[in-house]
């Protein structure tokens, strides 16, 4: 259904489709972050449009979330998953289809959103094609991430230039924690503008309730100390850390020790491979009674998952954001996390849970063990973790940040009366230009 009393905005996110089961290969916390935010734009009177790849024939081209909410299946590539390292080649086929279907409907979104570099690549050349005004969202930055992978990928040039690209040349970019503002500043350009906006969790659905009945539900032992990881199979989430502190634990005298792993995975697929490679770490170090691989569960269940752990481990290499940490804390379940990224933004160390050095495993089973030891210090973690994120990371209230950011982006537009930023290179503009927009957008 489209509206002509809204505003039509646009979302790309090439290859995380919003409409997607979350917690396959590739589908995380960038999809749930498009489609929350669309869905929650939506009911602040914009007419939100989620444009990604198609990737399976049997797939829908157009699902309709809401009435002035859908994402659009576009073609690219072939219609079958491709690993992301390898889209480039398909995404100046990704921007036909998006003109094709703009010119289809009768709509020039006046902005794009735009969401991971290959997206920012695609707003990039339709704001070269026509003044349309660019907002956007990270998710992974391959500046931190590159040093910290063995395997650089052959595409890792392009993607570190346009990266540097859509900051000097988008309205407006949006860092989800002062840690990636940071990182940006320092590693990717000193021009452009950064906003922190930071991603939100569906605090209605992940709340605190009873741990026993949550145990009883999931037919989990009251008596045992369950350590949960939720997320997908992918080497940098540092799974195996986890595995290794539980054997840690194990040995040094925690004999009730159950460790949940959520997350979905394909045999066929690099996250097949991921699990793989952790179940033989799993039986290396003798846990395969205590470990319990459950597969991919919804968000319908996962409140379940979060509340019948005592603690919720986040071992991962790097983190942008980390959604899981506030999933977890929102059902009041502490987190044990790498103190790294998003992390240091979301987990307050002593409050609603510890940070310790990534890929080490000695510092991730103390940190584990003092929480799970302590019974009465657990129980105020607990509380001051569901509080803190009830406070500081709601969908709604990202929504209206991002909504205040899309208006004062076209309003400045309309103001300029040329496209913003003004189509000279970024450092040329003035210092008044740069703070009459300093001024407006960090209000
Ligand atoms: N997730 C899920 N089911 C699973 C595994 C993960 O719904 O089996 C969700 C999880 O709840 C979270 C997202 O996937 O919303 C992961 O986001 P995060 O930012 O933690 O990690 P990313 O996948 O972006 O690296």
């Amino acid at each position: 259904m489209f509206s002509l009393n809204r505003q039509p905005i646009a979302l790309i996110s090439d290859h995380a489709d919003p409409a997607a089961e979350i917690g396959l290969e590739e589908a995380g916390g960038q999809n749930v972050y498009v489609r929350q935010v669309g869905e929650h734009l939506a009911h602040l009177a914009w007419q939100v449009d989620m444009f990604t790849r198609k990737v399976s024939s049997e797939l829908p081209t157009i699902v309709q979330h809401s009435p002035h909410c859908r994402t659009i299946r576009l073609s690219a590539g072939p219609e079958a998953f491709v690993p992301r390292d390898q889209l480039f080649e398909h995404m100046p086929e990704f921007v036909e289809s998006f003109q094709r279907f703009e010119s289809k409907q009768g709509t020039n979104y006046p902005l794009v959103h735009t969401n991971y570099w290959l997206s920012a690549w695609v707003g990039l050349e339709l704001q070269k094609k026509r003044g349309i005004q660019l907002v956007h969202t990270y998710h992974s930055l391959g500046a931190v991430k590159y040093p910290a992978v063995l395997d650089r990928p052959a595409i890792a040039d392009t993607r570190l230039n346009v990266e540097r690209e859509i900051l000097e040349q988008a309205a407006c970019v949006v860092a989800t924690s002062p840690q990636e503002r940071e990182n940006l500043r320092t590693l990717v350009s000193l021009l452009g503008q950064i906003e922190v906006i930071p991603c939100g969790t569906d605090t209605e659905n992940f709340r605190p309730m009873p741990k026993a009945e949550a145990r009883r539900q999931l037919g989990l032992d009251l008596q045992e100390q369950v350590v949960l990881y939720v997320g997908r199979f992918d080497r940098r989430k540092g799974i195996e850390t986890a595995i290794r502190a539980g054997a840690a634990l194990k040995e040094q005298g925690i004999n009730n020790l159950k460790l949940v792993i959520v997350g979905g995975s394909s045999p066929d697929l690099p996250d097949g491979k991921e699990r793989a490679r952790v179940e033989q770490i799993v039986a290396e170090v003798g846990l395969q009674a205590e470990v319990l691989f459950a597969g991919r569960v919804g968000h319908d269940l996962l409140p379940l998952y979060y509340t019948a752990a005592d603690v919720c481990v986040i071992p991962s290499h790097y983190e942008p954001f980390g959604l899981v940490a506030i999933e977890s804390m929102a059902c009041g379940t502490p987190v044990v996390a790498s103190d790294v990224g998003g992390l240091r933004f979301t987990v307050i160390p002593n409050q609603t849970g510890l940070l310790v050095p990534p890929q080490d495993t000695a510092s991730f089973a103390e940190a584990i063990y003092s929480i799970l030891s302590d019974q009465l210090w657990a129980r105020k973690l607990r509380r001051q973790a569901s509080v803190t994120v009830n406070q500081r990371f709601s969908w709604p209230g990202v929504a209206i940040q991002l909504s205040e950011l899309y208006r004062h982006v076209l309003a400045q537009s309309i103001m300029h009366e040329q496209p913003w930023p003004p189509k000279m290179a970024s450092n040329q503009l003035t210092s008044a230009q740069r703070y009459s927009w300093v001024k407006t957008v960090n209000r």
